[in-house]
């Protein structure tokens, strides 16, 4: 909701649209149905969304299903659900291919007009001839001819085998994309939403200036990396004397040790070194949830810090301290131990015998996330990490319960500690011991859960132009530990995130079923840790 004096008034990291009237801006979000959206898109997505609601305007998310080749419904409908899962609805989706009709109109518009022409020239000598300035020799074919050919090819006519639509532009221009584009070309594979009806379509560069003044999109937000591109597209808004959009550019976004490219990411997938789009280990809107972020924290890493032109590659700590920050103030707290290295602590002179169970904040700091009960007896697991510090005689605090004092160390033959004795202190002092540890009682119902940490699937922090990522794939990418924790573990559903104190942060991943089926927890980085520490 945009306040009633803000309106228009856009923030430091994103500057004014030019020409922008409050109530009048349509920006438009246009995504290829050709993989999950990853955090690149969510940064082109966010500032469409973000434009739109501060001029008050309208976002259009469209489909730019120009590529039957690559596209797929399932791609759509996970767009959608990632789109919402960030609180971003378009005012309207619309489909490239639903413009196909009139796309080819314009087409048959610019052929009519001399600005374009069809030609069969292969593509390695069309590239030669663009690098060169040499012009096709079909260029000044005359229209009758043009359009002849272009309706052959669109009902896939054999007489139009290898034939594509150019625009008839510049072969002499200094910016290569003016070097008569291809802007229509021949795909015979069917489309998931117009089937086997066209048998070519137009590209990209022809489509995307068509819809956008068709649709009324008054501000086109593209990467920067398409400057050259667009001298190109008012070309064709000209030729076909078309309403003006206006081109605002950002930069595009890339992280360090991760690939931002559907082609890309689908590898990963194919190759099977993933679990799926949804891969906690992927930079996918899925992949980071999954792993622990949050939306509120996603969308605000990505208008504060990446919402500048300059380009730079962002570095995943950043993005976990945001996180870390929205996290830390809701996440309830457990003790876990490491169940490989659980050694037993003997409390004497409890005031009771058996079990006893005291109930404590699930978050020192934050009442409303409520109460847990922690239970206490006289027999206790602490993890030998800690043992290996007391000494005899000296008091250590039992996080949320209170000190106890040392009285003996017992360890084995090989010198390793086995257990621990020691004495109820309740009068201790908490705020003067040095050591604070977690701990749990020993009774049956500890809950088994596995601790899993990731590394980035990327080894180099930034692939240069002439790496394979391939060759940079991190050897080792995921580790287990498994751990025994509180009781109340046992009642956290999917997708909660929780702190285990000592540990960090971590997000369920599956709930506790059973012994056999134990709580599975992502480890969330903290922007401090090193992952697979
Ligand atoms: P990919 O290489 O992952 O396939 P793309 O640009 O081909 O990316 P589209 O689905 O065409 O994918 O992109 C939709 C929108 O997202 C476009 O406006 C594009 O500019 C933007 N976008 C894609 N990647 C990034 C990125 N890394 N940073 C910022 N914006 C991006
Ligand atoms: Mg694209
Ligand atoms: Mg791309």
């Amino acid at each position: 909701k945009v306040v009633e004096s803000q309106k228009g008034k856009t923030s430091g990291n994103c500057p004014p649209l030019e020409g922008g009237v409050v109530g009048q801006v349509v920006t438009r979000f246009p995504p290829e149905p050709s993989g999950y959206l990853h955090i690149g898109h969510i940064k082109a997505a966010l500032l469409n969304d973000y434009y739109a609601r501060t001029y008050q305007g309208k976002l259009i998310v469209r489909f730019d299903d120009t590529n039957p080749s690559k596209e797929k419904d399932e791609f759509e409908q996970a767009i959608l659900r990632d789109l919402a899962r960030l609180n971003i609805v378009g005012d309207q989706v619309t489909y490239t291919s639903d413009s196909f009709p009139r796309i080819a109109d314009y087409a048959r518009q610019l052929i009519r007009e001399g600005n374009g022409y069809m030609d069969n020239t292969s593509q390695e000598q069309m590239r030669e001839e663009r690098m060169h300035g040499i012009e096709s020799v079909n260029r000044n074919m005359s229209p009758e001819v043009a359009l002849d050919l272009f309706e052959k090819m669109l009902l896939g006519h054999p007489d139009a085998d290898g034939y594509c639509l150019r625009g008839k532009v510049d072969m002499q221009a200094k910016n290569k994309t003016l070097r008569d584009p291809v802007f229509f070309r021949t795909n015979s594979t069917p489309h998931h939403r117009t089937g086997t009806k066209y048998k070519a379509y137009p590209t990209y560069d022809f489509a995307c200036p068509i819809v956008d003044s068709d649709e009324g999109v008054t501000h086109a937000l593209r990467t920067t990396e398409y400057n050259d591109r667009d001298a190109q597209y008012y070309w064709v808004l000209d030729a076909l004397k078309l309403r003006k959009v206006r081109i605002h550019s950002f930069a595009r976004m890339n992280f360090v040790h991760s690939v931002l490219s559907k082609r890309k990411l689908q590898w990963f997938v194919d190759q099977g070194i993933v679990e799926g789009w949804y891969d906690p280990r992927f930079p996918t809107v899925q992949g980071v949830l999954r792993r622990g972020v949050t939306v509120d924290a996603l969308r605000e890493f990505i208008l504060t810090q990446g919402a500048s032109r300059r380009m730079v590659d962002m570095e995943w700590d950043k993005f976990w301290t945001i996180n870390k920050r929205v996290i830390d103030p809701i996440a309830p707290r457990f003790f876990a131990l490491d169940a490989e290295r659980a050694v037993r602590l003997n409390i004497h002179g409890l005031p009771f015998t058996g079990v006893q169970g005291f109930t404590t904040a699930l978050h020192p700091k934050n009442a409303e996330l409520g109460n847990t009960v922690k239970r206490l007896s006289a027999n206790m697991l602490i993890e030998r990490d800690d043992a290996e510090l007391f000494t005899v005689g000296e008091d250590v605090t039992l996080m949320r319960y209170g000190n106890v004092t040392i009285t003996a160390i017992n360890k084995n033959s090989d010198g390793e500690i086995i257990s621990v004795d020691c004495k109820d202190h309740p009068e201790g002092d908490f705020k003067k011991t040095k050591l604070k540890i977690t701990w749990l009682a020993q009774v049956d119902d500890v809950v088994p859960a596995t601790l899993v940490e990731f590394d980035h699937l990327i080894s180099k922090p930034k692939l240069e132009d002439g790496d394979n990522f391939i060759d940079h794939l991190t050897p080792v990418t995921r580790a287990e530990m498994h751990a025994i924790g509180d009781h109340g573990l046992r009642n956290l559903q999917y997708g909660d995130i929780i702190q285990l104190e000592r540990r960090g942060y971590f997000r369920v991943d599956s709930p506790y079923v059973s012994k056999d089926k134990p709580l599975v927890l992502f480890m969330i980085p903290d922007g401090k840790q090193r992952a697979m520490s």
